[in-house]
């Protein structure tokens, strides 16, 4: 598995980081986690293709994680390649059904062409198979909608957590896995129901025991101290890392 970071803030427009977006080269395909405002451009600066995608998931339904989802269709339709190009299939929860039907409608003229098919599939299963992986579905705090998505491959185990707070289902998703990309946008000062702080994140860390930690939906609170990786760290023995756009990782 390979992750590339496309964007590690949150919802408020900085320089250094785009809205939540993440591509997982996995199995024999690629993947992207959800598709924030600004995912398109971090497209051509990570140097990656729109038509290399096959699945898109989205881990909620809050508009910093599904806001260039209409923009990538549209995209898509007017680029026009002179090759084939892979059907793309997103995901969430149910509720995004009639959404995204409405979506559709109102932008058909824009984003439909019978030549770049793409078609909803509701996240309604515990566990879904694909090519050469597998993945699990957790239900998380944030919202009524929100998931965890956690990818298997080859006995290797990947945690993308969406926006969450502290609870027994996420420390039973993250439970011994290879790796887990979740979210610091909260402050032990002022910690925010439904996100997760420097603390909570240590209490996950030694209830779940992960092999490794990614930090992303970066606050602008958060990247301001310097030293809060540092204070996560120093009270946990696996690597904690707080990721950048553009970063790379093997998992
Ligand atoms: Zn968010
Ligand atoms: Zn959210």
């Amino acid at each position: 598995m390979k992750l590339t970071v496309l964007g590690s803030g949150n919802f408020i427009p900085r320089k250094n980081r785009s809205n939540p977006c993440y591509l997982l080269d996995i199995g024999i395909e690629t993947i992207m986690l959800d598709c924030g405002s600004g995912s398109l451009h971090q497209f051509a600066r990570a140097d990656r293709s729109l038509w290399e995608l096959r699945r898109i998931f989205f881990s909620h339904l809050h508009l910093d994680h599904i806001a260039d989802f209409i923009p990538l269709l549209f995209t898509r339709k007017y680029l026009q390649p002179n090759f084939p190009i892979q059907n793309l299939i997103f995901y969430a929860h149910p509720n995004f059904n009639s959404f995204y039907h409405e979506l559709i409608e109102l932008f058909s003229k824009w984003v439909v062409d019978e030549r770049y098919s793409f078609e909803f599939q509701s996240l309604d299963t515990d566990c879904m198979k694909f090519n050469g992986y597998s993945m699990e579905i957790f239900q998380t705090a944030h919202t009524p909608e929100s998931l965890i998505l956690k990818f298997t491959e080859n006995g290797k185990t990947f945690v993308y957590t969406g926006d969450t707070d502290l609870t027994e289902t996420l420390i039973t998703s993250c439970r011994n896995v290879d790796c887990v990309l979740t979210e610091l946008s909260s402050t032990d000062n002022e910690p925010s129901e439904g996100h997760l702080c420097p603390s909570k994140i240590v209490d996950l860390v030694r209830q779940a025991q992960p092999k490794r930690v990614l930090l992303t939906h970066i606050s602008p609170q958060n990247d301001d101290n310097s030293n809060v990786a540092n204070e996560i760290q120093s009270t946990l023995s696996i690597p904690i890392q707080i990721v950048n756009d553009l970063d790379l990782f093997e998992i």
